[in-house]
């Protein structure tokens, strides 16, 4: 049994995706590609906490003191030292163009439309938030806990004191695209309200997604205990399955994007020497699969017609070359609960139904217990259900 690290959002979504790529990244640590997606969102969130940080009141009380302050997860910022006062647009647009790091983009025109983006977005979102001039009390902020059992940790962008006095958690999000909807069903929303809630004593009282392009915060109410519980029993379900090693690869979409392929069992490919070998099992395969559904069509035809030139005849039993067609009936009966029901209770009977299954009400149908008229009116409500198939008999087979 392995011991089990603190479990972050993405660590546990990494898990759900793929055990395997999962092993390869937290315990062989192997190293992923960088993508210029990434590279860009971190040094975003590296500016905005810069931003921010000055406006920072720490006026809430912490439960715990096992507190430190990073950047991101996994992450070694390399972000040059950040202003601590309130930056004019024009500082906070200089300490964007140090920070600005070109991992990971495929072409020297993609990194271009990025960073321009990226100056816009700040300029814009510069202007909001000296509007709005928020009231956190934590940015960038790391926290531990123990989840009913379950270690887990998560870094927070910023957690806001609310007018009612209660804690706001915003996740900022630069993805294209964001809704209400990803807002409500956030895992990572409800893993960061569960470490908010055991490291503070004021109550969660709101979730947000705040989407930077648009400028849109999308907000939530925190979350019921019903979703804690449907996500802690998923992290558990995750927990234990790191615990106990499983680290089956479990193939996708997502490989496409998937940097661990070439040591991948899915996408190892087969030796030249077994080549021609397998190749040949798999010709062989994929003719017999597609005889198959003839055969199945066909058979199916065949019957059909034998049933219909024997019903037409009034025969039951077809000799053929080799072997005789029988002709064969499967019954089944339904009953629906709700009609037997009030027939029982009328003869003071009811207790005798449970399951309503058709065993149980062929029973009843030969209950002496039961008066003879009950029981007629019971074998009415029944739906009958017949079905005639053919069966090959030896010559002699008597049936
Ligand atoms: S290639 Fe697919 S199945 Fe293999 S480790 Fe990567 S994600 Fe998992």
């Amino acid at each position: 049994m392995a011991t089990v690290a603190p479990l972050s959002y993405s660590s546990y979504r990494t898990y759900l995706e793929c055990p395997l790529r999962w092993k390869f990244l937290y315990v062989d640590r192997l190293p992923e590609a960088p993508r210029g997606y990434f590279t860009f969102g971190r040094v975003i969130h590296t500016v905005l906490e810069a931003l921010v940080r000055p406006l920072v009141v720490p006026s809430a009380r912490r439960v715990s003191e096992a507190e430190s302050q990073r950047t991101l997860d996994d992450w070694q910022s390399t972000a040059p030292p950040a202003p601590t006062e309130w930056m004019t647009r024009e500082a906070l647009l200089d300490y964007y163009e140090r920070s600005w790091l070109s991992d990971g983009y495929g072409s020297a025109e993609e990194e271009a439309r990025y960073r321009s983006l990226g100056r816009d977005l700040l300029s814009r979102y510069y202007d909001r938030i000296a509007e709005e001039r928020p009231t956190p009390i934590a940015v960038e902020e790391h926290l531990e806990a123990t989840w009913d059992g379950i270690p887990v940790h998560g870094y927070i962008d910023r957690i806001d004191r609310t007018q009612g006095g209660g804690l706001e958690i915003v996740d900022y999000k630069t993805s294209r695209e964001l809704s209400h909807e990803d807002a409500r069903d956030s895992d990572q929303l409800t893993l960061y309200q569960v470490l908010v809630e055991r490291n503070y004593s004021e109550p969660v009282a709101g979730l947000t997604l705040y989407h930077l392009r648009s400028l849109k915060p999308l907000r939530a109410p925190p979350r019921a205990p019903t979703a804690l519980s449907v996500l802690h029993e998923r992290m558990g379900t995750v927990s234990d399955g790191i615990r106990s090693e499983a680290f089956e690869p479990t193939p996708g979409r997502h490989c496409a994007r998937c940097d661990f392929r070439s040591r991948c069992p899915e996408f190892r490919t087969v030796p030249p020497s077994d080549e021609t070998r397998l190749r040949d099992l798999v010709d062989r395969f994929e003719m017999l699969r597609a005889e198959e559904g003839r055969v199945a069509l066909e058979l199916k035809k065949t019957a059909q017609d034998l049933h219909r030139a024997a019903e037409q005849l009034g025969v039951h039993r077809v000799p053929g070359t080799r072997s005789v067609a029988v002709r064969r009936k499967e019954e089944a009966w339904k009953y629906s609960p709700e009609a037997v029901r009030p027939l029982l209770e009328r003869v003071g009977r009811a207790h005798l139904l449970g399951s309503g299954s058709p065993e149980e009400i062929r029973r009843l149908l030969r209950d002496p217990s039961i008066d003879p008229e009950t029981r007629r009116r019971l074998a009415e409500v029944g739906a009958r259900r017949v079905r005639w198939y053919w069966e090959l008999e030896e010559p002699d087979g008597g049936g």
